[in-house]
C-alpha cells in the first residue's frame, strides 16, 4: 500500500495553507479549479480525507466517504453548466497514470469539444 504524503500540495490547500479557487464544498468533498486549466472548464475534485489515488480510495473510504465524493462529482459537473453538453472526468494513478499529485483528485474537464483520449507516451 502506498503511504501518503501529509506534504502534497492539495493537503497543503486543504489545511488552508496554500489558496484555492473552490467551486464547492462539503464535509467530505472540496472541489477548486484547475491551476493550469487544459479546458475552459477544468476543476479537481478530491475527498478530504487523506488517500493517494482511487485504489487507496475504493478500498480504504468509509460508506460515507464514498457516497458524498461520487454524489458530489455529478453535483459539481451540473453546477459547472457541462452537464448538458457533456465532459470527462479523469482520474490518474500513479506512474504510467502521469499522477503528479499523490492526493485522490478526479479532473473535471469540458466546456468544449475534447480531443479523444490516450495518446501515445513520448517516451
Ligand atoms: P495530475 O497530473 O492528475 O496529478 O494532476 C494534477 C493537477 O493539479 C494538474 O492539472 C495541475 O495543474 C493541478 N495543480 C497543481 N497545483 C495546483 C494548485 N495549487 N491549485 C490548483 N491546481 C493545481
Amino acid at each position: 500500500m502506498k503511504t501518503y504524503d501529509d506534504n502534497n500540495i492539495f493537503a497543503k490547500i486543504l489545511r488552508g495553507e496554500i489558496p484555492n479557487d473552490t467551486v464547492y464544498e462539503d464535509d467530505h468533498v472540496l472541489a477548486f479549479r484547475d491551476i493550469n486549466p487544459q479546458a475552459p472548464v477544468h476543476v479537481l475534485v478530491i475527498p478530504k480525507g487523506a488517500y493517494v489515488d482511487m485504489t487507496d480510495f475504493s478500498a480504504n473510504a468509509s460508506d460515507a466517504e464514498l457516497t458524498a465524493y461520487f454524489r458530489a462529482l455529478a453535483k459539481i459537473a451540473n453546477l459547472l453548466g457541462v452537464e448538458d453538453d457533456g465532459y470527462r472526468l479523469i482520474s490518474n494513478t500513479g506512474k504510467n497514470g502521469e499522477q503528479d499529485v499523490p492526493h485522490l483528485h478526479v479532473h473535471i474537464a469540458g466546456g468544449r469539444r475534447l480531443r479523444r483520449m490516450l495518446q501515445p507516451s513520448e517516451d
